[in-house]
């Protein structure tokens, strides 16, 4: 019987110890029976450092074999491999990997449907808009002229949502800058992502229109088994937006810190050793109201209250 290895080239586990001596590459050793799958991870822009954090704050921490190595493990279970954004809604598509961490307008532009959205990760949020030049009278996509020159690198969905619209127009197909295409004459509207609109300010054009509202997704194919990693990356993702809240609060005012602290079922109450003048209660509250939580918990005579992250929370 060969020793049971995990292939950090091939992705794979394998049990022939001589396909390592052949190759002469690096491996990871592992007892693990599980089937390895492949994640498709940005390489660079965005995406590619918030997709990672996430993943260590589940943990499933990239180990790379080498500086700028374009595969690396995650756990056990997983393999990162790192190419472009654009091109991961097609890996995964043709299954050279089973999952990937893309935007959403990636995901639509890519027309795929063998491609499922299993989780949005809330992160790499923007829209993509339909921009005019500052000095144009169009105000609305409808009222644009038919044969109108879109510059953009989202064909697909420039094309599908004018075509809604009813409004004939002309793609211009760009890689990237479009913002510049209507300043030279080669377009007269870009369609292209913006988040805080700054850029589009900065090259003197106006939005007009919304394409669509954009974050980047967990997508999967039909082979991939999201039973574990679905649930692991949302459980964080749920954490993020709450935080744990301990106190010591006189027992005789507990029915009305109860109405502060609702918790996912009510607080918890423990007793304190001091002749039962005072309880601890700890709750999960939101992100956004623990200073109100606090400001009212100081009314009812709460002391010593600490608040802290919580790493992961599964309902
Ligand atoms: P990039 O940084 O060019 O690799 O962008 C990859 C993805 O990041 C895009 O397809 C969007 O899903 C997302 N993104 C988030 N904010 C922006 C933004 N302001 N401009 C462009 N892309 C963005």
């Amino acid at each position: 019987m060969g020793v049971r290895r995990w292939d950090s080239w091939t992705g794979r586990h394998q049990t022939d110890t001589a396909a390592r001596h052949e190759t002469g590459r690096g491996f990871f050793v592992s007892t693990e029976d599980d089937h390895v799958q492949r994640i498709a991870i940005p390489n660079k822009g965005r995406l590619s450092q918030a997709a990672l954090d996430l993943f260590e704050r589940a943990g499933l921490k990239a180990e790379f074999r080498a500086d700028r190595a374009l595969v690396a493990r995650l756990g056990d279970a997983f393999q990162a491999i790192f190419v472009r954004a654009q091109d991961i809604p097609e890996f995964v598509a043709d299954g050279a990997a089973e999952f990937g961490i893309t935007g959403a307008d990636l995901i639509e532009e890519s027309n795929r449907p063998e491609v499922t959205e299993l989780l949005d990760l809330g992160f790499g949020k923007c829209r993509l808009i339909v921009a005019v030049r500052d000095d144009s009278p169009v105000d609305t996509p409808e009222a644009l002229p038919e044969g109108t020159r879109v510059a953009t690198s989202f064909p697909g969905l420039a094309r599908r949502y004018f075509e809604s619209l009813g409004v004939p127009i002309r793609i211009v197909p760009v890689s990237g800058a479009a913002e510049i295409a209507p300043h030279i004459g080669v377009a007269d509207v870009i369609v292209d992502l913006s988040s805080t609109g700054s850029t589009l300010r900065v090259n003197g054009l106006r939005e007009v229109g919304t394409i669509l509202h954009s974050s980047a997704r967990l997508i999967g194919n039909a082979d991939a088994d999201g039973s574990e990693l679905t649930p692991s990356l949302e459980s964080v993702l749920r954490a993020e937006k709450k935080r744990y809240l301990m106190t010591n609060v006189p027992r005789d005012r507990l029915e009305e810190v109860r109405e502060v602290l609702p918790g996912i079922s009510g607080p918890t109450i423990v007793d304190i050793l001091d002749q039962g003048r005072w309880v601890a209660a700890h709750a999960v509250v939101d992100e956004d109201k623990v200073h109100r939580t606090i400001a009212r918990l100081k009314a009812l005579g709460a002391e010593g209250i600490l608040v802290t992250r919580i790493e992961r929370l599964l309902p």
